[in-house]
This record gives structure tokens, C-alpha cells and sequence, in this order.
């Protein structure tokens, strides 16, 4: 088959992947913009990876996105590695290039601005210090998005003291590592106010944080999104502070990948929300 005939083919590498929303999402798009292509989850073990990526664009494979456990261990068999990821030391979405190269990138950070901007519209991101809770894979995404749109100070607090100075080290004097019982004292004050744990999320504990110094003012987001609202969003909401849910993170994330792969910037709206909860 000539390269031009063709179908694309993308792929979200991880396992287990049978829980991902990329399929529909993508599926979607695909369907809404009456594109001729194909998005599959593929369950794919640690020790397979790079096999299976070496095949992929021989199988018609335009790129990928990879999910857990995969997307530090990328960074080890991509051949070219954007500067964000890098950076954040994680990839979530590769491109087959034409001369057989694969070129990891990361696009949560950029996800994750582009939904409080389109949620929460009158957020600016320089006028305060933004508090962050965790320092896993995510909150690396997070806190280098946030310095590079100008958040002038990042106050991080993890379970694990040495994970948030690990970041402290890796992002630079910005960031100031707090220990999470002054959760109060970070909150005071910030105007971004940050989820990055899993905590909130359907089956484990909520985030609960003392939520007294909380400026109205503040926009407060989780990364959770199942449930769509999580208890930490509540309580800041009945405090008055402006809310985005994580969804929002999650179809952004994607829209680069789509329109590298596919040719066509996919809208995220009401309508790709609804698709998504739905499927
Ligand atoms: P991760 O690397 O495993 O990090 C998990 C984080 O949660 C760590 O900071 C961990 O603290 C903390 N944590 C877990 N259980 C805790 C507990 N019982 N008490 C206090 N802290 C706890 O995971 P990740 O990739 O960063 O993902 C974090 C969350 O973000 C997940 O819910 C994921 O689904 C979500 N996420 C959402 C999007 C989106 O598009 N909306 C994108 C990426 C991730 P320790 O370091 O102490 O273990």
C-alpha cells in the first residue's frame, strides 16, 4: 500500500488501558470533522515498548499517546525529545516522523493553562503566588506550565517531603517546598490553587485542606475528574472562589496531538465534554 492511501492510525500505549477516555475522545473528533482514521488503546507490557513502537509506523502508525506506566520510561527510546518534556522528564504524546524518527513531546502542561484560561476568565496567572498540593508526574507538568505563563512564586506541599524538593531542585527558586500541615499559610494569599494528587478521586480519601485563608478571588482546580466535582472543588466553591474541573485538562491535552496526526484543530467545547462523559 502506497503511503498515501493510507488510513491514519493512532494508539494510546499503556497498561492497563482499558479505563482511558482517549479512544472515545479522539473517536469523536474523528467522527464530528468526518475524518478517515482510527484511535485504539493498545495494552501494551513495560518490556515490549520499544518493539511495539519500532513496528508502529510500519503498521501505518502517524504517533501515539502513552499513559501509565510508560511516560518517563519514553524518554529512554524516543529518538528527538521536545524541550517541555524534557524539562517535566515525562512524554504523553509521540509523532511517527516521516524520517522514521520518534519524537516525544508533553502536552499536559499546556492542557492544563488552556483549561483555566477557557474556565476560568479572568485568571492571571502573574497577579499571585499559586499553591500546589503534590509532586508527582502531573504536578512536574503543572509547575513548569505555570513558570513559563508567569506565576511568580509556586508553593508546593507533598506527603513525601523529598519528591517536592526534588522539584524544587529541577524548577529552581520559585518554587518553595512546604510541609502539608502549613497547608493554611500557602493558601493565604495565592490566587492558583492546585490538585495534583489523586486524592478526591472515586475510591480513594478526599483532599481535605483547611480552607480559611482562601481569597475568593482564587481559582481553584483539580486534576481528578472522576467525579467531575470533587469534594476539595465543593468546599472551595462554597467559599467563593472560582472552580475548573479537571476535565478540561484532559481533552486540551489531547487537541496537539489530534492536529498533528490528523491535520485539524479540534474544538474543545460543551459538546467534546459531553461525548466524553458519556462514552
Ligand atoms: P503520581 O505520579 O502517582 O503522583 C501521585 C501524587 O498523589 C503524589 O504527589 C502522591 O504523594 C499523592 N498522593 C497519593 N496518595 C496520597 C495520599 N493518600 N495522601 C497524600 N498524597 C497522596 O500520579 P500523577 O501522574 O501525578 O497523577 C496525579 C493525579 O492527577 C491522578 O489523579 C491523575 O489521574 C490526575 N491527572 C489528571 C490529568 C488530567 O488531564 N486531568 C492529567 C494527569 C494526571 P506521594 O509522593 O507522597 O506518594
Amino acid at each position: 500500500m502506497s503511503e498515501h492511501s493510507r488510513i491514519p492510525l493512532v494508539a494510546v500505549l499503556g497498561t492497563p488501558v482499558a479505563h482511558s477516555r482517549s479512544p472515545a475522545l479522539h473517536g469523536y473528533w474523528l467522527k464530528r470533522y468526518g475524518i478517515k482514521g482510527h484511535y485504539i488503546p493498545v495494552d501494551v507490557a513495560q518490556a515490549d515498548l520499544e518493539t511495539v513502537l519500532r513496528t508502529m509506523p510500519k503498521m501505518g502508525f502517524v504517533g501515539a499517546n502513552v499513559t501509565i506506566p510508560h511516560k518517563e520510561a519514553i524518554l529512554n527510546i524516543a529518538d528527538v525529545i521536545t524541550d517541555r518534556a524534557a524539562l517535566i522528564g515525562a512524554a504523553n504524546t509521540l509523532i511517527f516522523r516521516k524520517d522514521g524518527k520518534i519524537q516525544a513531546d508533553n502536552t499536559d502542561g499546556a492542557g492544563f493553562i488552556a483549561n483555566l484560561r477557557q474556565n476560568a476568565a479572568g485568571w492571571v496567572p502573574s497577579s499571585g503566588p499559586a499553591a500546589v498540593f503534590g509532586a508527582g508526574g502531573a504536578a512536574r507538568a503543572v509547575i513548569a506550565a505555570l513558570i513559563e505563563v508567569g506565576v511568580p512564586e509556586i508553593r508546593l506541599a507533598n506527603r513525601t517531603r523529598a519528591r517536592a524538593d526534588a522539584l524544587r531542585s529541577d524548577f529552581g527558586a520559585k518554587v518553595h517546598v512546604y510541609e502539608w500541615v502549613q497547608a493554611e499559610a500557602m493558601i493565604d494569599g495565592a490566587t492558583t490553587v492546585v490538585n495534583t494528587t489523586s486524592l478526591g478521586m472515586t475510591g480513594k480519601p478526599d483532599l481535605v485542606l483547611p480552607l480559611s485563608t482562601l481569597s475568593p478571588a482564587a481559582v481553584v482546580t483539580d486534576l481528578v475528574y472522576t467525579p467531575l466535582k470533587t469534594q476539595f472543588l465543593i468546599e472551595a466553591e462554597e467559599r467563593g472562589a472560582t472552580v475548573v474541573d479537571g476535565l478540561g485538562m484532559l481533552l486540551h491535552q489531547a487537541a496537539p496531538g489530534f492536529e498533528r496526526w490528523f491535520g485539524q484543530r479540534p474544538e474543545v467545547d460543551e459538546a467534546t465534554r459531553a461525548a466524553v462523559l458519556s462514552a
